[in-house]
């Protein structure tokens, strides 16, 4: 790798974050300069991620030694930068999903409608903004003026404020509550998600709660895994027909999925025997 491809990644990263922050300071209440504020923090972060790896070693911005022509994606750089034999940084596992949920919006906003409300998307790009300060000040030892403006720096930091000031009012509402109940809400990752309302009230996710089929546990829908696929299904005419259901429901939560799958085994492997039962006993039979 030459010297001209080294500057590149940590300029191009921080041009990006400039142009993010500026995009995220117009002040008007559509939501198309948010789209681009995320788009651009999250370019500025893969660019930042690479450069980390490469002064560990330049191997390592690629997805794999063999192809050293294909750089590496988001997820794999993360895991690099957290795993303790490369890169050793602790990035918690809350932010290791916020920070994937960030990639997930961005191909989001690249390839779908845009359909997130305007305070979602805030929210998400305060999480980042902050992560990525911390990010190029502790991990790639830049002064606050190398990457941004102490003005600009003022006004993002409001927003974060903004941030930190809706979840102390989501915290003391949820102390206000006969049950207070909470989860981790499946959208922002915080522990916001009042069960009783079935609602996250931090960013106002809402999602019913409903009993796991196959144990009854209480579960957020979304958390459901679809186990149909477990069941024995012939080919027939170009569709599938059920042979097998094993006595089953459809779906089962995170909590009895692997007990059901173990079950299925157990019961496959005890037809499976019954059945070399029966195959020896004709056999002797007829024999
Ligand atoms: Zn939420
Ligand atoms: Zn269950």
């Amino acid at each position: 790798m030459n010297k001209t491809h080294r500057l590149d990644l940590l300029n191009n990263s921080i041009s990006y974050f400039r142009e993010a922050v500026s995009y995220a300071q117009q002040d008007s209440a559509e939501t198309n300069h948010w789209k681009f504020a995320i788009l651009h923090v999250v370019q500025a972060m893969e660019l930042a991620f690479k450069e980390r790896l490469r002064r560990i070693h330049p191997v390592f911005i690629y997805e794999s030694v063999d192809k050293p022509d294909k750089t590496l994606s988001l997820r794999s750089a993360l895991n690099r930068l957290r795993n303790p034999q490369i890169g050793n940084i602790p990035i918690t596992d809350v932010e290791k999903s916020k920070i994937e949920k960030a990639f997930d919006l961005r191909s989001e906003l690249t390839h779908f409608e845009f359909n997130h409300s305007h305070d979602h998307i805030e929210l998400k790009f305060a999480e980042i903004f902050s992560f990525m300060i911390f990010f190029y000040r502790s991990q790639l030892g830049l002064e606050t003026t190398a990457f941004i403006d102490e003005e600009q720096h003022n006004k993002i930091i409001k927003l974060v404020k903004t941030r930190t000031e809706l979840m102390e009012r989501a915290k003391a509402y949820i102390a206000s509550r006969e049950d207070s109940t909470v989860w981790m809400c499946p959208s922002c990752q915080e522990d916001t998600f009042l069960t009783s309302e079935e609602q996250c009230c931090f960013c106002h996710h809402k999602e019913g709660i409903v009993e796991c089929p196959t144990c009854g546990g209480e579960n957020l829908e979304s958390d459901l895994i679809d186990i149909s696929d477990l069941y024995d299904w012939d080919y027939d005419e170009g569709r599938m027909v059920l042979i097998e259901n094993f006595g089953l429901e459809e779906s089962a939560c995170p909590d009895c999925i692997s007990e059901t799958t173990q079950k299925i085994e157990d019961i496959r492997r005890s037809q499976y025997d019954e059945d070399r039962a029966m195959e020896e006993y004709y056999a002797r039979k007829s024999g």
